[in-house]
C-alpha cells in the first residue's frame, strides 16, 4: 500500500480570521477510502477535518498532527424531488447545493452569511442563519449522517439511531470524528427573491423593540449596528427584515424564470490593508456613512437571495481588509433577561475604547437542542476586531462580561476563550465529553481549538 502520508503538504494555515496561523501538515484525500486510510493509520497523531476553512479562529487547524481537507469528497448521492430529501458527501458546499437545486425550486432551510461552507462544517458548528428565531439551526434540517470514528468504523447516526453520537457531533467541532455522508432536507422556494424591509433604529432599546414587534411577521431578521456610536445613539442600527417572495408577486411576475439569478461578479481585495487604515476614525466614518446611507426611516425593496443572504461573498478575500495580523470575530449570545444590559455594556466598552468593527451584527435566537450548539434563546452580537496590541487583554475583559451576563461565545468564531469560561458557557460539556471518550478514547480528533480549551 502506498504510504498515505506521502501526500502531506506542510505550510501556514489559519481560519478565515487569519489568527492564529499554525504550521500545519495537511492532506487532501480524493475519496473516502483514502480518508479511511488516514484514520486507520493515524498511529497516535492528532487529526482534524477541515471543510472550506470559513470558521474564523482555530477550529479547523492543527499544529500537532494532520488536517484533513475534505473539499474533494463532495459528491451528491441522491435527491427526492417530492420531499426535498438530499443525500450528499460532507465536502459539498452550500454554494454547490444552491447552484444545482435553487433553479429546481429548492434551497437550504438555514444558510449562514456565506455560502462557501461545507455540509460537514455546517453540522460540526451547527450553524445558524437570519431565521434562527423561527426555524432553529442547520441541524434541525439534518436527518442523519455517518461518522468515521477513531477506530475507523463508519457509524450511522440520527435522532433515533446512535443518538449519543448524533448529538455530540452536532456542534461538536469535528472532535467526535469525520462526518462522511449527510442526509438533509431542502425547503421548497418559489423564487430567489426576498421582500426586504429596512427600518432605521435610533439606538439599542429601539432596535430591540423593533425585533420584538416584527419577530412573528418575518422569516428573516438581522440588524447592522454602528458599534462606535455613543451616548443616546448607542446601538443605532438598521434592521433588515425579509420574507420570501412568491412567484405571483407583481414585482417578479414578468420574469421568465423567478428561480434563476444572474451570476454576480466578485471583486477581490488584492492586498492586506495597512495597519493605519484600521483606526477608530476610519471605522467610525464607515459606520456613520452606513447608517446615513438609508435616508428614510422605513424602506421596502426587492432583494435577490445573493445580496440578501451572502453580501460578503461579493468581495473575495475580504478578510484581508483587517490587515496582515488578522482579526477576531467575537460572537456572543445572551439570554432574554440579560440581553439589554449585556449588549449595552459590550457596545459601550467597544465605542469608548475604540475597539471598533466595520460593522457589527445583531440577531435573535430561539431554542436549540445540540449539546455544544451555540444558539440559545436571546440576542446574539457579532463584532469583527482587528488584531493589534492590547486586543487580547480587551478580549479577556469581554470574556468576564459575557460570563457575568450568562452569555456564551461561539466556538466557530473563537480564538481566545479560556478553558474555564468555556465550561461555564457550555453546561452540557460533561455529557458531551462522555460520548467523546466512548468513540474517541485516545483523543485522536483534536484541533488547535480543542487543545486550547483542554478538551480531551
Ligand atoms: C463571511 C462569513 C459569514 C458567516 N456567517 C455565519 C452565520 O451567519 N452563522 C453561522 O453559524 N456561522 C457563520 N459563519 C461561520 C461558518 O458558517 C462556520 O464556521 C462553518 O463551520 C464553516 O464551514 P466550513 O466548511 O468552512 O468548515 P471549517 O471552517 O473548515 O471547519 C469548521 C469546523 O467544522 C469541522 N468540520 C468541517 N468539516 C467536517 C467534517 N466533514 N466532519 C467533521 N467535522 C468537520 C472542523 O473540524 C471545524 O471544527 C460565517 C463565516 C464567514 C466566513
Amino acid at each position: 500500500m502506498q504510504n498515505q502520508w506521502s501526500a502531506v503538504h506542510t505550510g501556514p494555515l489559519s481560519g478565515w480570521g487569519r489568527y492564529p496561523v499554525v504550521n500545519a501538515k495537511s492532506v487532501r484525500p480524493e475519496n473516502w477510502s483514502s480518508v479511511d486510510n488516514y484514520v486507520n493509520n493515524a498511529n497516535g497523531d492528532a487529526l482534524i477535518a477541515r471543510g472550506k476553512g470559513r470558521s474564523y479562529g482555530d477550529a479547523a487547524i492543527n499544529d500537532n498532527g494532520y488536517t484533513i481537507l475534505l473539499e474533494r469528497c463532495n459528491r451528491f448521492v441522491s435527491f427526492n424531488d417530492k420531499t426535498g430529501d438530499l443525500c450528499l458527501e460532507s465536502g459539498v458546499t452550500l454554494d454547490e447545493i444552491i447552484n444545482i437545486f435553487a433553479p429546481r425550486g429548492w434551497f437550504p432551510a438555514v444558510v449562514p452569511g456565506t455560502k462557501l461552507v461545507t455540509a460537514g462544517g455546517a453540522i460540526a458548528a451547527d450553524i445558524h442563519g437570519k431565521n434562527h428565531h423561527r426555524d432553529g439551526s442547520f441541524c434541525n434540517f439534518v436527518k442523519g449522517f455517518t461518522v468515521i470514528v477513531a477506530s475507523g468504523e463508519k457509524i450511522s447516526c440520527s435522532r433515533e439511531q446512535n443518538s449519543d453520537l448524533f448529538w455530540a457531533t452536532v456542534g461538536g467541532m469535528g472532535l467526535t470524528g469525520i462526518i462522511a455522508d449527510v442526509q438533509m432536507t431542502l425547503k421548497p422556494i418559489e423564487s430567489v427573491y426576498i421582500d426586504k424591509t429596512e427600518i432605521k433604529a435610533k439606538n439599542l432599546d429601539h432596535v430591540m423593540s423593533l425585533f420584538d414587534e416584527h419577530e412573528n411577521n418575518y422569516q428573516y431578521s438581522v440588524a447592522w449596528i454602528d458599534c462606535l456610536a455613543r451616548g443616546k445613539d448607542l446601538g443605532r442600527s438598521i434592521l433588515m427584515l425579509g420574507n420570501p417572495v412568491s412567484k405571483t408577486d407583481e414585482r417578479i411576475r414578468h420574469l421568465n424564470n423567478p428561480l434563476s439569478q444572474a451570476e454576480k461578479k466578485q471583486v477581490k481585495v488584492p492586498l492586506d490593508s495597512p495597519a493605519w487604515l484600521l483606526n477608530p476614525f476610519t471605522m467610525g466614518t464607515f459606520n456613520s456613512l452606513f447608517y446615513a446611507k438609508q435616508m428614510s426611516e422605513h424602506h421596502q425593496s426587492l432583494a435577490d437571495f445573493e445580496s440578501y443572504f451572502f453580501p460578503l461573498d461579493a468581495i473575495g478575500s475580504w478578510n484581508r481588509l483587517y490587515g496582515k495580523r488578522g482579526f477576531i470575530q467575537h460572537q456572543t449570545v445572551f439570554p432574554p433577561d440579560t440581553s439589554a444590559e449585556a449588549l449595552r455594556t459590550l457596545l459601550t466598552m467597544c465605542s469608548e475604547r475604540g475597539w471598533g468593527s466595520f460593522l457589527a451584527v445583531l440577531k435573535r435566537f430561539g431554542p436549540q437542542d445540540g449539546w455544544l450548539s451555540f444558539p440559545k434563546p436571546g440576542y446574539t452580537l457579532t463584532l469583527d476586531i482587528a488584531v493589534k496590541d492590547g486586543l487580547f487583554e480587551f478580549l479577556n475583559e469581554l470574556e468576564s462580561v459575557v460570563l457575568n451576563y450568562s452569555g456564551r461565545i461561539y466556538l466557530a468564531k473563537d480564538a481566545t476563550l479560556s478553558p474555564a469560561a468555556f465550561r461555564q458557557m457550555y453546561p452540557r460539556f460533561e455529557e458531551w465529553q462522555k460520548v467523546k471518550a466512548k468513540y474517541d478514547p485516545k483523543n485522536t480528533f483534536s484541533s488547535h481549538l480543542s487543545q486550547r480549551l483542554q478538551i480531551t
